[in-house]
């Protein structure tokens, strides 16, 4: 008899691996792909075939023929390399990225690249119906730096997890945070299908201080040729325009519009000549833009949204989600801070209030996804964006599933979860520099005064988060193949608690 298909104990009798169940696939000419696990416990990408018609010529490896279940099959074991993951994203189209459209979505960024299959179990878990759609691969340069990774390996180390998980729906890979050409250049070779560009750093965060003669010095040496446009006929574009989105009504009056013009205008020529490099350089393959103006000092007025979206729409600009600088503190890896002098209610009202606007602003003007970066753990504002946008939403979230991995750390290898907050607490002082952190490094235990067990609980603690967070970085430079090791070593226990955190950041958006 010929096997249209083999189940994962065949794949394993064929090939000699442990192999990941869920991850047999039917490929082209019947060739089945699994990922398995050799004795030495190195994953490989197994293929076998019956008959004796070559193997894919994509693919190199160890090569057998064996006799089984009275046929014969050619097997190759591969390595789960750069070359293999390109192979398995020609040879089964669901695990190529894709552009996500307005779909609710959550981006679920994984910086040692070992998190995927608890992300996939995640959404599974909490999203059944694939209510909310994963963006499984996301990362900055920043953070590409950070970490030692490039974006191909961003991406293909997404590839192997959701080919490892079996998961066939559609999903994302996001470049975030793009600053230059050349940032969208380098990611565009690697696939990703979503491309967040940042023009922050041509953000004026200091209008709201300048006298009015300063802010019209500003104004008129902005970039008006990049802008298409000049002074007076931007002020009469805006000068009897009445903006209404549901109940809201705009008027942008002349200061308003000319403090949003010194403190964005720049930003946006900026974004326009990213979004028109990254529209040569995609030609026809499919995409979406991200247009983020989250990392910034000075929050975003509803004001200065519309204004952003007016400017950007005009210059032909299109994109699937904006991200705003929102009211309040946003800080890595905790719960939203908002304003420091309210208490936690009064700041959760005015971030609602101010969300709201923004959330009809993207309706009316788009409709585009409003895009909350830092997502990570901010559980309490959860709820309120989930109303307000009605589904057009996009969730980041990067930092959580490191703070994840060290959990995991802190149950099954204490004494390197003993170096790594060592090494967290000397570094963090010079690592928050880049970072909105606030946690005082003085109230994190140093290791030798906690009991093994004691350990774990830091990963619920306001001030050991941010300094174990913003240190990823010096901690991987140290420890990065031991940690990655121990994770491999304990991937189940590792998938166990992404699923439950993960599920709880997504629980709220996929009703
Ligand atoms: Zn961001």
């Amino acid at each position: 008899m010929t096997h249209s298909h083999l189940s994962p104990a065949e794949c394993a009798a064929l090939s000699g691996l442990t192999v990941y169940p869920r991850s047999v696939s039917v490929a082209a000419a019947g060739a089945v792909y699994f990922l398995g696990r050799d004795a030495g416990g190195l994953r490989q990408l197994g293929i076998v075939q019956p008959g004796s018609a070559p193997l894919d010529p994509a693919t190199c490896g160890l090569d057998r023929t064996v006799s089984f279940d009275g046929q014969v099959w050619a097997v190759r074991l591969c390595p789960a390399d750069a070359r293999h993951a390109a192979v398995l994203r020609a040879a089964l189209p669901h695990l190529r990225p894709q552009p996500l459209g307005l779909s609710t979505s959550v981006g679920l960024g994984d910086r040692l690249g070992r998190a995927t299959p608890g992300h996939v179990r995640a959404v599974q878990g909490t999203a059944p119906g694939a209510s909310v759609t994963p963006v499984f691969a996301q990362q900055s340069i920043r953070e590409n730096a950070r970490t030692g990774r490039t974006p191909q390996q961003v991406i293909d180390d997404a590839t192997w997890g959701l080919f490892q998980e079996g998961w066939r729906a559609p999903w994302g890979a996001d470049a975030d945070h793009l600053k230059t050409p050349a940032d969208i250049d380098v990611c565009a070779a690697a696939g990703f299908t979503m491309y967040t560009i940042d023009p922050g750093d041509h953000v004026d965060n200091t209008v709201q201080s300048a006298s009015p003669s300063d802010l019209r010095d500003r104004f008129h040496a902005l970039p008006w040729n990049t802008l298409e446009d000049s002074p007076s006929a931007l002020d009469a574009r805006y000068q009897d325009r009445v903006f209404e989105f549901g109940d809201l009504v705009f008027k942008l009056d002349v200061l308003t519009l000319v403090r949003a013009a010194a403190k964005y205008g720049r930003a946006i020529a900026h974004v326009t000549v990213m979004a028109r490099h990254l529209a040569q350089v995609m030609g026809d393959h499919p995409y979406e833009v991200e247009v983020s103006v989250d990392e910034t000092e000075t929050p975003t007025s509803p004001a200065e949204h519309v204004y952003i979206a007016t400017e950007l729409r005009r210059l032909g600009v299109q994109w699937a989600s904006l991200a705003p600088r929102f009211v309040g503190r946003f800080e890595k890896g905790v719960d939203y801070i908002g304003d420091p002098s309210m208490d936690s209610g009064q700041a959760l009202a005015e971030f609602e209030a101010e969300f709201a606007q923004h959330a009809a602003i993207a309706w009316h003007l788009g409709p585009y996804k409003l895009s909350l970066h830092s997502g990570s753990d901010k559980f309490s504002i959860y709820p309120i964006a989930a109303r307000h946008t009605e589904g057009l939403i996009h969730v980041k979230t990067a930092g959580t599933s490191y703070l994840e991995a060290l959990r995991t750390i802190a149950r099954v290898d204490p004494a390197l979860f003993r170096d790594i907050l060592a090494l967290a607490r000397a570094h963090y002082e010079a690592d928050r520099a880049s970072y909105h952190v606030s946690a005082d490094v003085g109230r994190v235990p140093p290791p030798e005064v906690l009991r093994d067990d004691e350990l774990p609980a830091l990963l619920d603690d306001f001030h050991a988060r941010e300094v174990l967070h913003v240190t990823f970085g010096s901690a991987l430079d140290v420890y990065g193949d031991r940690l990655r090791a121990v994770l491999d070593a304990h991937e189940e226990t590792y998938y166990a608690a992404l699923e439950a955190h993960l599920g709880r950041h997504l629980a709220p958006f996929a009703a």
